[in-house]
């Protein structure tokens, strides 16, 4: 399906200066196929997860729809969890930035009961809550939804997964039939079906799960880590590999423009591009990389289309994409023309989930390794350093630093604290822009607890319940070996028992 434009889906002035401010090139799939459908009044059937820019693919038609002078709820949204709805609620407020008097009101339980009522009260035109909660309100008669014109249920599956599907009937039940049903889940079984049946009017079925496309072969690892420590852990990686040529890939171009000031504040030759660029500026970019004076090159999809690079050395999935198929067009950009490369993924909190379903769909392996720490770049650059060494003992004229030393030397200083501490104002030096406080081995991520979900029955034990962590830190460019990509935890520890046991290690 041919993905339109932003300016093609017939937005009001308003929504598309939200969605450029919030740093959308284009729509993605979802979006493309989502927003004209319900702004021709049909209903919705979409099997999409988290990432695929599914909630602005219902919240800008419902936005676009809302009829502002009329004093009651236009819209309703259903959500599994109270963090999803503190989101979905965040993304309504951004794309509604420039259109006035629209209220948006979440409801979810552990909020305070008063606040709700009270805002309720104000006949806000857009509600967004848990179903437990929203029952409540429409049990104490505090939520009125008669001239309701949009149902969205969103992550059908896992609401049903926590017991809520009576609930969802209520609701839909409480809705008029004229109303547009939008619902989004990331698995179909039977018991959605069903309820869709039964809710929907001929539903467009919408699936944004790719087929499968051949991925080169290149090594490709992922990396577990907090948004803010990203900076740190890209700059780790690149001194790490010592990588001359990479591409980095952001979702948006205010990601581009604030990556490239933080790289080249660390002393990397680093560039943007994205939409904003015009051409002559994108010819100058393209050239710069192309000839290597720009190591780095960060860009969005869109602005990263028809680059045809040959040499370069490593693709960065700086944000992990929303199209699964954009994971597969972006890492092709390296391992070119018989040359190795690698792909590294940076993977935040629940998006593990996003790239299993890559990993699916694909049919690839994505190999999770830890970011590394100081101490491993300074292994690394030890290791460049004793070649470089050895290259300038060979080449000689080095009398004149000897004649030093053995002054040094008369003086009282020995030979090994001289050649030691060199080596270590060296790497100083060289570790001078990074975080040795970032610690990634704290990152755990784990789900907040889901709202009700003890107290219902339905399957327990939802696949978000896993923790996952994450590891490391590191050092310098030009003097670093390339070692394995990333680290591996278990041979780090072991590296670190043999570091507190000398006598085990092996001799020469
Ligand atoms: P969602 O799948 O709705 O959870 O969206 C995932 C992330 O993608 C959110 O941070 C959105 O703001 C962002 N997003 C949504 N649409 C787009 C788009 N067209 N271009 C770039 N980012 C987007």
């Amino acid at each position: 399906m041919k993905r339109l434009k932003f300016e093609e889906l017939h937005l009001s002035d308003e929504m598309l200066r939200a969605v450029v401010e919030m740093g959308f090139e284009e729509p993605t799939h979802i979006q493309s196929e989502t927003i004209p459908t319900l702004m021709e009044g049909k209903d919705i059937i979409g099997q999409a997860q988290t990432g695929t820019g599914k909630t602005a693919a219902y919240a800008i038609p419902i936005l676009e729809n809302i009829e502002n002078g009329a004093n009651y709820i236009q819209a309703v949204v259903m959500c599994p969890t109270r963090e999803l709805v503190i989101q979905v609620s965040d993304e309504f407020q951004k794309l509604m930035k420039y259109k006035s008097n629209i209220t948006v009101v979440p409801i979810y339980g552990g909020q305070e009961i008063g606040r709700q009522l009270k805002a309720l009260k104000k006949n806000p035109h857009i509600i967004i809550g848990t179903p437990g909660r929203t029952i409540d309100h429409i049990k104490r008669g505090t939520l009125k939804l008669e001239n309701v014109s949009f149902v969205v249920l969103d992550e059908a599956d896992e609401m049903l997964d926590m017991g809520f599907k009576d609930d969802i009937e209520l609701i839909l039940a409480k809705t008029p039939k004229t109303r547009q049903t939008i619902m989004f889940s990331a698995t179909m079984p039977e018991d959605i079906m069903r309820i869709m049946r039964r809710h929907q009017e001929h539903p467009k079925q919408i699936d944004v799960t790719q087929k499968k496309i051949d991925a080169p072969k290149i090594e490709q690892v992922y990396f577990e880590l907090h948004e803010k420590t990203k900076p740190e852990a890209l700059s780790r990686l690149l001194d790490l590999h010592n990588i001359k040529l990479a591409l980095v890939f952001c979702n948006t171009r205010k990601k581009v423009d604030s990556l490239v000031e933080i790289l080249k504040s660390r002393g990397y030759f680093a560039e943007g591009l994205h939409g904003d660029i015009n051409q002559n500026q994108r010819e100058r970019i393209m050239s710069n990389f192309r000839n290597g004076s720009t190591e780095i090159l960060v860009a969005t999809d869109v602005a990263a289309r028809g680059i045809d690079v040959n040499d370069v050395e490593a693709v960065f999935n700086y944000d992990l994409p929303g199209d699964d198929e954009d994971y597969i067009h972006r890492i092709g950009r390296t391992g070119r023309a018989g040359k190795s490369g690698v792909a590294f993924t940076f993977i935040v909190g629940k998006e593990i989930y996003n790239m299993r379903r890559i990993e699916r769909l694909n049919e690839i392996k994505i190999r999770r390794a830890m970011i590394p720490t100081l101490d491993d770049l300074d292994e690394s650059r030890l290791e460049g350093i004793k070649n470089i060494l050895s290259e300038t003992i060979e080449k000689g004229h080095l009398s004149k630093f000897i004649n030093y030393i053995e002054k040094l030397v008369d003086e009282d200083f020995v030979t090994m604290d001289i050649a030691a501490a060199l080596l270590k104002i060296t790497l100083d030096r060289k570790n001078e822009s990074f975080d040795n406080s970032m610690n990634f081995h704290d990152y755990t991520f784990q789900e907040t607890p889901k709202e009700g979900f003890k107290h219902r029955k339905g399957k327990s034990g939802s696949r978000r319940n896993d923790k996952f962590r994450s590891g490391g830190r590191s050092g310098d460019r030009s003097y670093s070996s390339k070692p394995e990509y990333g680290f591996d935890k278990k041979k780090r520890d072991k590296r670190k028992s043999k570091e507190n046991k000398p006598w085990k290690r092996k001799k020469k």
